[in-house]
């Protein structure tokens, strides 16, 4: 069996962290496998529906570097979902009903008021239809065929189909609801594995007599256990944090992924610098069946650490010119994103406005900046300098590299100087010690 996965989102808005990581785990799986992975652009809604959308989700993807093998929209896919559809009506398994909005909520009220569960009730066989008023359109669940299937999180999952109300999945205007036309896609495309919130379990109750009905195996189901903010609950900020917001935080895709990946399972978050240890260790078994908490401050403290031990060339297009490979590597164990790059630039190499030393510290700088032009950069002028002004004024410890510190970088911390001395270029270092 080819391993095909899918993501299926609706272009109606922005993809937000809970779709990412769903696509996340999807791309992983079929890549895994050696499989295909999917895009299926569920567009039904045309009002709804925005170009700028699956615009916006292909470039997130993109970003993530989650490749895609294929892609389809369900709008070119109409002429396909009416055929289908003709099978099953001729078949009995969809049928016309009528009840408005209104009618189907009042009985609702009786059912529950009753203490019964609130289903859907068929009407009988040949009730004539209201003149003039358009169907829509219900499918018809087998009463007689029990529901079971064995989650990939969730385990065994059974549904005794007459606690179901029969879907409806076609409105009176013709348009599709999203729960056949996603069926007739998955058996087309050769889907082998659904993935999804568990949002979605009673819908894959249902969805898994469409497969029958259509005559296909269904493929295999797995429903994760939702994401929560970090107060516990389903917060509007989740639903809403986008990857726009979180590229200008400075999030590197592959922290955001490396903490979507085993966000919910029992195996550790790890600082991980590229998709495939990952893809290596995607187990939908792992997976527990309690909300998993997103906390923002774990990505950004991961992103810090991956930061850490990024390859210079990783990243080398989105820094200053300044920044070489060696200057990369003195800083990145003090930086939160990359783009703070840019404040060591001017660290290296001006325009650099020295701090007001305090008069405690002049004797230190004075003798530091008397004993710089003989030292030789070439050969660890950081040790040569401290090693000078210590034997010239008695000073160490912070005393002594502290003032040091500030007057060559402007600020308290930072790498390591002995790195960082020989990177900032002999004249700007004597010009910054004379200066204070
Ligand atoms: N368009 C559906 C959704 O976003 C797809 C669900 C599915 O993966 O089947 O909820």
């Amino acid at each position: 069996m080819t391993v095909t996965t899918r993501f299926a989102p609706s272009p109606t808005g922005h993809l937000h962290v809970g779709n990412v990581r769903t696509a996340l785990h999807n791309w992983m799986w079929a890549r895994k496998h050696g499989g295909r992975f999917l895009l299926r652009i569920d567009d039904t809604d045309l009002e709804r529906s925005k170009e700028e959308y699956v615009e916006g989700i292909r470039a997130d993807l993109a970003w993530l570097g989650l490749d895609v093998d294929g892609e389809e929209r369900q709008s070119e896919r109409f002429p396909l979902y009416e055929a289908e559809f003709e099978k099953l009506k001729a078949a009995g398994r969809v049928y016309a009903c009528y009840e408005t909005p209104e009618e189907l909520e009042v009985r609702r009220k009786i059912l529950l008021s009753r203490g019964l569960p609130p289903v859907y009730e068929r009407k009988p066989a040949g009730a004539p239809a209201p003149d003039g008023a358009a169907p829509h359109w219900r499918f018809r669940l087998d009463h007689d065929a029990p529901i079971a299937w064995i989650d990939l999180v969730r385990g065994p999952q059974n549904f005794d189909p007459k606690t179901l109300s029969d879907p409806v999945v076609r409105r009176a205007d013709g348009s599709w609801l999203y729960l056949l036309p996603s069926v007739i896609d998955d058996i087309a495309m050769g889907i082998s594995h659904v993935v999804r919130g568990e949002d979605h379990v009673s819908n894959t109750a249902t969805q898994i007599q469409m497969f029958a009905a259509l005559g296909a195996e269904p493929p295999q189901f797995g429903h994760e256990a939702l994401l929560v903010g970090t107060e516990g609950k389903l917060s509007k900020r989740l639903g809403a944090l986008g990857m726009g917001q979180l590229r200008d935080a400075g999030i590197e895709p592959i922290a955001l992924a490396a903490l979507l990946a085993r966000l919910g399972t029992s195996d550790p978050v790890e600082p991980v610098t590229s998709l495939a240890p990952l893809i290596a260790g995607i187990d939908f078994a792992r997976f527990g069946r309690a909300p998993a908490r997103f906390d923002e401050t774990e990505l950004a403290l991961l992103n810090q650490k991956i930061l850490h031990h990024t390859d210079y060339h990783a990243v080398a297009p989105r820094l200053p010119a300044a920044i070489d490979e060696a200057r990369w590597n003195a800083i990145r164990p003090n930086l939160m994103t990359v783009a703070e790059a840019a404040d060591w630039a001017a660290i290296f190499d001006g325009p650099f406005a020295p701090p007001v030393p305090d008069s405690a510290d002049r004797p230190v700088l004075a003798a530091a900046a008397a004993v710089v032009d003989s030292l030789d950069w070439s050969a660890d002028p950081w040790g040569a300098l401290t090693d000078s002004v210590k034997a010239a004024t008695g000073a160490s410890g912070r005393a002594l590299f502290l003032p040091l510190r500030r007057a060559l970088t402007g600020r308290d911390h930072g790498p390591d100087m002995r790195e960082l001395l020989p990177l900032i270029a002999k004249a700007e270092a004597a010009a910054r010690l004379a200066a204070v």
